[in-house]
This record gives C-alpha cells, sequence and structure tokens, in this order.
C-alpha cells in the first residue's frame, strides 16, 4: 500500500465513523424528544396531579403551565410546578392554575 491510498483509506474510515457518530446522536436525540420529560417524579406526586386532574396538554390555550404563576425553570416541554414540587409540562393544565401576575 502507498502513502497516498493509505491516506485516502484512512479518510473514507473517518468519513464513515463520523456518519455512524451522526446517526447516532440523531437517534438519541429523537429518542430523548419522544420521552415523556415530564412524568411524574413519584407515586405521592402522582396521586397530587391526578386529584388536580393535571394532564400533559391543556384543554385550554390560554391556561397553560407555562403561563401559571406556580411554573418555573422552562427546560424545552418540560418545566417546575410549585405546586407538584416536580416536572411539568409547559402545555400541561390543573385546577390550580392561576395567571401569571
Ligand atoms: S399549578 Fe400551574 S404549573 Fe402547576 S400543574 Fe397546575 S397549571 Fe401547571
Amino acid at each position: 500500500m502507498d502513502a497516498e491510498h493509505g491516506m485516502s483509506a484512512a479518510g473514507t474510515a473517518r468519513r464513515q465513523l463520523l456518519q455512524k457518530a451522526a446517526l447516532l446522536l440523531g437517534v438519541f436525540t429523537t429518542s430523548r424528544a419522544r420521552a415523556a420529560p415530564c412524568a411524574p417524579p413519584d407515586e405521592a406526586n402522582s396521586g397530587l396531579r391526578k386529584s388536580l386532574n393535571y394532564t400533559e396538554s391543556s384543554p385550554n390555550p390560554a391556561q397553560r403551565c407555562s403561563g401559571c404563576s406556580f411554573f418555573s425553570d422552562p427546560q424545552g416541554d418540560c418545566g417546575r410546578c410549585m405546586i407538584f414540587s416536580g416536572p411539568t409540562s409547559v402545555n400541561g393544565h390543573c385546577d390550580s392554575w392561576a395567571a401569571r401576575g
């Protein structure tokens, strides 16, 4: 094998490695996007969500968690609810919704 052919083979191998890495990164980010990021952290929290009729998708677009005074720390599609002391969807809603002042 001459030097030019060796460098070409190394370039091809590097390209293939980068393509595989990009593919894996795409699969990883897609699977993260599909995950349920706002799942209740524990059973007690789950009961509270249920009693307040929490839903991940508000039936009223004007009353989403993102516009609630108890909502904080938005990160992507999730944030934190002070009442639940846990994660909630930016598009969620519950009976305790209160307009952000
Ligand atoms: S209190 Fe507000 S932020 Fe918390 S779940 Fe209910 S609507 Fe969403």
